[in-house]
């Protein structure tokens, strides 16, 4: 028998004064969200959860419940948005758009355990080409491995994102991965079952559990130098600039073809650097090496107006769409 997930239900004045005060002493928060269909097209943020280290306290805030109290959120809104109180937290994206939206206000200080896991590939494991190629192809992506091998220029420097769940279970960690039912749940009634009150205690559990599972990650990946004093910082940048990704484009439909997928946008583990040009569909600004280059000689003329990710979640949806040239002059 799995235990419990123990947390504090957020609905009212009182528990949100209670939440701020114990959260304000906390030298880092665990954050993650729950709502219908977050960070796309209907948006609504349901649950705020937030948790101090080894989420040894876990508070669920009721978005819809205290949204007529969100002035006296403030103190903790300012919390969120302080960059010296880290935000540990698995896929910022969708969550921190829906913070902005709900809140006004912008995440500051995230460090994302995703990344972490996979900058621990090449810094700490040691993985090589081959194995970055292999990991494209495989978790049921739609990209053959001979696609890739095919590609070289077009997956060049491309990682594939790792799910939390897939992660819990690659560490062995003794923390049960996520409720099984609730994942049923999802796939069959979609996510408008959080946008239900009063919500089922099983999907409350899971929404505090998740903080759990992050919390477990995050001492994980410290004790196997994932994430040291030495590249926290780094981290914290490739953080915030993985949080910002989704945001020029806005929201998309599930469906889109430029939805997210399940491969890191470029410009992310590295700053971007030289002549930065928009992507016509994710309308990212990223360094020219992110397109396709077209060259005479050794000078660049034009790139693609789509970045090289958009092309790949052409390839994964199989989607065909005319990606054209735009002409580049490097001296202006
Ligand atoms: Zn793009």
């Amino acid at each position: 028998m799995e235990s419990m997930t123990r947390y504090t239900y957020c609905d009212n004045l009182p528990s949100i004064t209670h939440a701020t005060r114990v959260l304000a002493r906390s030298s880092f928060l665990i954050i993650d969200c729950e709502g219908r269909n977050i960070g796309g097209t209907g948006g609504v943020l349901s649950l705020m959860c937030i948790g101090t280290e080894r989420a040894e306290h876990i508070f669920v805030f009721d978005v819809l419940a205290l949204k007529a109290h969100n002035a006296r959120l403030r103190p903790l809104v300012n919390i969120l948005a302080n960059p010296a109180v880290k935000k540990i937290m698995w896929d910022c994206r969708n969550d921190f758009l829906e913070i902005v939206a709900e809140y006004q206000v912008m995440l500051q200080g995230v460090l994302d355990l995703q990344l972490a896991e996979i900058q621990s590939r090449i810094s700490i494991r040691g993985e090589r080409e081959w194995k970055r190629l292999a990991r494209l192809a495989s978790g049921g992506r739609r990209l053959p491995l001979r696609l890739v091998k095919q590609n070289p220029d077009l997956f060049l420097g491309v990682h594939s994102l790792q799910g939390m769940d897939a992660c819990i279970r690659e560490a062995r960690l003794v923390t049960a991965g996520k409720d099984p039912q609730v994942v049923a749940m999802h796939k069959t009634n979609g996510s408008d079952m959080w946008l239900e009150r009063p919500l089922l205690p099983q999907l409350l559990q899971y929404a505090a559990h998740d903080i759990e599972m992050i919390g477990a990650l995050y001492e994980h990946f410290k004790q196997q130098s994932w994430i040291t004093p030495t590249n926290t910082d780094d981290l914290v940048d490739q953080s915030m600039r993985y949080a910002y990704s989704m945001y020029y484009q806005g929201r998309v439909a599930d469906d889109h073809i430029f939805g997210s997928c399940a491969v890191l946008p470029l410009d992310i583990l590295r700053e971007p650097r030289g002549l930065i040009v928009p992507c016509q569909d994710c309308n990212r600004m990223q360094s020219l090496h992110c397109f396709t280059i077209n060259k005479s000689g050794r000078k660049i003329i034009g790139r693609t107006n789509i970045c090289r990710v958009c092309q790949i979640k052409l390839l994964i949806k199989e989607v065909s769409y005319p990606v054209a040239w735009v002409s580049v002059n490097m001296n202006t």
